[in-house]
């Protein structure tokens, strides 16, 4: 199921980082160095506080913004909550659903997942749905098994047309935030199993179409083999991406 043809996203994860004042000369700052490189798409997910400076800071470039999580009702007693059309109102394109920090830390779970990504795609917004395994899970050798039920349950009720809107981001628990690094070889595995799992449920097409991500401490350094992989395209950037050179080297690998 080879085509080059899909458009890369490389985007940011910064996490609980960076104020609005410390996000705003990031931008420009990155801005400085990825302009002109128009072979991917460039997100920043940043958190909720920093979105109006950041969509001000971005007005006119070529990088879009992301947020980091979005409720899955309209609007109503959810204190502390946001919902898609106030991130779409708010300048907003991109959003992050089941990370494993939200699945681990706060309660998200595949039901969650599942109905973040309805009403995010239902707003407008790109999602980006996390899935990967836990260390344990690997060692068990049933990363295949976790990894497509989550795709499964993430993409209940969805349609094939709704994949155009929707990215799948393949992100080992292990290799988030520890420096280590699924090898290409292990990460085209798994994202080559997500696509045929997107295969078996709307078509070849559709699969052939989709966006799906590697993330987990992907870097300057091995950016270009991991995304050179054949099922790879594009990356969900955490650490990295706080650093303007480190992200610009990692756009500079998917052009
Ligand atoms: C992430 O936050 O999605 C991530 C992959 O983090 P890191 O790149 O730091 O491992």
């Amino acid at each position: 199921m080879s085509s080059r043809k899909r458009r890369p996203v490389i985007a940011g994860n910064w996490k609980m980082n960076m104020t609005p004042s410390q996000a705003k000369e990031f931008i420009s700052e990155l801005y400085d160095k990825v302009k002109g490189k128009r072979g991917c798409d460039i997100v920043v997910c940043v958190p909720a506080i920093d979105i109006p400076a950041v969509v001000k800071a971005c007005a006119g470039k070529s990088i879009k913004v992301g947020a980091q999580n979005v409720h899955f009702e309209k609007s109503g007693a959810y204190t502390g909550e946001i919902s898609a059309d106030m991130l779409t109102d708010a300048g907003v394109k991109y959003v992050v659903i089941g990370h494993s920090e939200r699945r681990q830390y706060f309660g998200e779970t595949d039901d969650t997942v599942n109905k973040r990504t309805k009403a995010a795609v239902a707003a407008g917004l790109t999602a980006i749905v996390c899935v990967g395994e836990v260390l344990a899970e690997r060692e068990a050798g049933i990363t295949s098994e976790v990894v497509s039920r989550q795709v499964k349950l993430a993409l209940l009720g969805l349609a094939a047309e709704d994949m155009s809107k929707i990215i799948i981001a393949y992100e080992p628990v292990w290799a988030i935030g520890t420096g280590k690094t699924a090898t290409a070889e292990q990460a085209e595995e798994v994202c080559a199993l997500i696509r045929n799992v997107i295969a078996e449920k709307y078509g070849k097409q559709t699969a052939k179409e989709t966006i799906v991500q590697y993330g987990g401490s992907m870097n300057a350094k091995n950016a270009a083999e991991l995304l050179a992989m054949e099922n790879i395209d594009g990356g969900l950037i955490g650490g990295a991406s706080l650093k303007a050179a480190d992200f610009s080297v990692i756009v500079e690998a998917a052009q």
